[in-house]
This record gives C-alpha cells, structure tokens and sequence, in this order.
C-alpha cells in the first residue's frame, strides 16, 4: 500500500527517529530496514494510533476511489460499531482511564518500593505509548517535572495537571483538579453515577 505524500496525515506523523521501535504501516520507511520498509509500503495499514480518526479517514479514501465524504462518514461510524484498532483520540481516552484510574487507587501511604516502581512505571509508558507525538510530548514534560508518588492525592494531582498541560496544549479545557476524586474514584456528589 503506497504512503501518502504531504497532507495532514504526514503532517501527523514525525520522523520515526527518536520513537524507540517501528510502528506497523508509518508514512515514512526512514529507519526501517529493508523488509520492514517494504513491508510499511506495501502490506500494512498506516498506523491508527499515530493519526486522528478523520486524518486516518482521509488516507482510506485517498487510497480508496472517490467516495463521498458522506460514505466515508458512514463507513466511519461503522467501524466504530465493531471492534477495532484504537486511534488517537480512543487511545488516549482509554489510557487517561487507566492512568487516573490507577491514581485513584494507588495507596495513600505508598511503600518506598511502591513510589519507585509507580514513577518507573509512568517513565516506561512515555517509551512506549504508541502514539509518537504524544509519546515524545511526555517525555519532554517529564524531564522538568517527574511524577509525584509520595501519596494516593499527590500522584492524582500531578496527574490531573500534566493532563491538563497536555488538555491546553491540545485547545482542550482544563479539567478542575479537586474534582479528579468523584471523576474517577467515587462519582460526582450528585449521585449521577450511583
Ligand atoms: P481526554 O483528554 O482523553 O480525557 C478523558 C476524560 O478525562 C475527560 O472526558 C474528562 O472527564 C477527564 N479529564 C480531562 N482532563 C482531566 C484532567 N486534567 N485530570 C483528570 N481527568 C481529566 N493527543 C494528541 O493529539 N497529541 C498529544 O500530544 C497527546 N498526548 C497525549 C499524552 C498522553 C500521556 C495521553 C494519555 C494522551 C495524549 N493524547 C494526545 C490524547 C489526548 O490527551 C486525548 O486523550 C484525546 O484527544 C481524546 O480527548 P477527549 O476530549 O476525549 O478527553
């Protein structure tokens, strides 16, 4: 299957070279050996993860003959009815989940094992979430500002902001830190979720 050249989807998509291993069906066959480039040309799919659903979109129809973008819109919405490969916004909604979910619950008075291996853990996820661009934005955040494992509140709250540096940089709204509790540990006071 033929890359695309320019447009949004390669605009999505950074150089390969400071993401840790090659993502099935990249734009760019740059660092790939010559099987997995011939593979990322020819045989794979590009890569959901490391695009929005609409770039991904573009690109099926690009490849595909013309389509409306209604047909495509339906397509869409049929993919999303079954069971598929995650994109960028599913990827990172179901990832913020897991990671304040586990916040939630990490312990309030955590074990020095324990504050250790939960700011291992954050450290790993930035090599190897699949999602390079946001994957590399971690990293960098990281560097000045490592997680906060010392208690269940601290790690929640450090959480809570580097999202919420990421819900800025991305045009998103901040989310209010000291609701992070009854978002995902014991539900909105209302009752809402009783
Ligand atoms: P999400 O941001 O996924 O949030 C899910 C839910 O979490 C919200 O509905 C809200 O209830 C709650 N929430 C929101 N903010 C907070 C907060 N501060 N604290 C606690 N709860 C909150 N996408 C990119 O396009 N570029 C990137 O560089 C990028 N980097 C990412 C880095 C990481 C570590 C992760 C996990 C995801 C990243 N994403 C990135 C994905 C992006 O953050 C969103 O997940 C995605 O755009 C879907 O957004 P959403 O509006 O559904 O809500």
């Amino acid at each position: 299957m033929a890359a695309p050249s320019g447009g949004r989807y390669s605009e999505n998509i950074p150089s390969m070279e400071s993401f840790p291993f090659p993502l099935p069906g990249k734009a760019s066959g740059e660092g790939l050996g010559k099987d997995q480039a011939e593979n990322t040309h020819s045989k794979k799919k590009p890569c959901r993860a490391c695009s929005d659903f609409k770039s991904w979109m573009k690109v099926q129809k690009k490849q595909a003959s013309s389509v409306s973008e209604q047909e495509t819109q339906a397509a869409g919405d049929v993919e999303k009815q079954v069971e598929c490969p995650l994109d960028r916004q599913e990827l990172g909604r179901s990832s913020w989940s897991v990671l304040h979910t586990m916040a939630a619950y990490y312990p309030d008075t955590p074990t020095t094992t324990q504050k250790q291996e939960m700011s291992q853990f954050i450290n790993l996820f930035s090599k190897f979430f699949p999602c390079e661009e946001c994957a590399e934005d971690l990293r960098a955040r990281l560097k000045s500002n490592q997680p906060d494992t010392s208690s269940r509140h601290n790690f929640s709250q450090w959480l809570c902001q580097l999202h919420n540096g990421i819900n800025v940089r991305l045009g998103k709204p901040e989310f209010d830190c000291t609701q992070v509790d009854e978002r995902w540990r014991d539900g909105w006071k209302d009752g809402s979720c009783d």
